[in-house]
């Protein structure tokens, strides 16, 4: 079973519209016909607008960093899936660790979501990871598990296809430190694993799961040739076009 490797730009709290636009149009301009690899850019909220209307017509996707599992209603500050499916996002990162560790989100606040998105067509990428404490005390696996079971309790064989999952050990985010192919590989099986258990391997096969975490030109290659890495999620070296642009080669170089 081939799965189309996907690069996803998570640009966080940064860029505003103003700033997103000659971004997304560099990335259009290089990347937006590139059918070899599947490309979703996850701008702030403000800015989502803007470079949705830069990247419609190419095949670059638009995804968002967060959503509210309520369809309306008294919830200042936050926003539906249907405000964003409204947006045409196609995407929702959820369970970043920066929500979880931050904003207190727990699993089944995240569940929540994940069902929400998927009831609106929008495809969660539900990211999930250790910390440094965690893998030291030798519960990484322990701890994805409990993060992932959490995260699709309630989530059908038919809907489950559409989610990604985004492994991102939360020392590697942002840090510079990246982790080993082979401590990478080892969650992404561990994954595959689980989802066998849960959906059965069929299902499990088609379903992507993207390394997070300090990725870039230099390491993505080696990563992204591991059998269960299925391509990355990106948070620095997405805010520039040209190392974006180098990883989404990288990802259509594997074969
Ligand atoms: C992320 O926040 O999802 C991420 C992987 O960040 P970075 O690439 O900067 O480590």
């Amino acid at each position: 079973m081939i799965r189309k490797k996907l690069i996803a730009g998570n640009w966080k709290m940064n860029k505003s519209a103003t700033e997103a636009a000659p971004l997304a149009q560099e990335i259009v301009a290089a990347a937006g016909r590139n059918t070899d690899v599947d490309i979703v850019v996850c701008p702030p909220f403000t800015a989502l607008e803007t470079v949705g209307k830069i990247i419609d017509g190419s095949s670059i996707k638009l995804g968002a960093q967060n959503m509210h599992p309520e369809a309306s209603g008294a919830y200042t500050g936050e926003i539906s899936a249907g405000m964003l499916r409204d947006l045409f996002a196609s995407h929702i990162l959820l369970g970043h660790s920066e929500r979880r560790s931050y904003f207190g989100e727990t699993d089944a606040f995240i569940n929540k979501k994940t069902l929400a998105a998927l009831k609106n067509q929008l495809r969660p990428i539900l990211c999930v990871g250790e910390t440094l404490a965690e893998r030291e005390a030798g519960t990484t696996l322990k701890v994805v598990q409990t993060q992932i079971e959490g995260g699709l309790e309630g989530v059908t064989k038919d809907q489950v296809t559409n989610v990604v999952i985004a492994y991102e050990p939360v020392w590697a985010i942002g840090t510079g430190k990246v982790a080993t192919t082979a401590q990478a590989q080892e969650v992404h099986a561990f994954i595959r694993g689980l989802l066998v258990k849960l959906y059965g391997d069929a299902i499990a096969q088609k379903i992507r799961i993207l390394y997070g975490g300090s990725m870039k030109p230099s390491n993505a290659p080696e990563l992204l040739a591991q059998k269960d890495i299925d391509g990355g999620l990106i948070g620095g070296a997405s805010l520039e076009s040209r190392s974006f642009l180098e990883l989404i080669t990288a990802a259509a170089a594997v074969k």
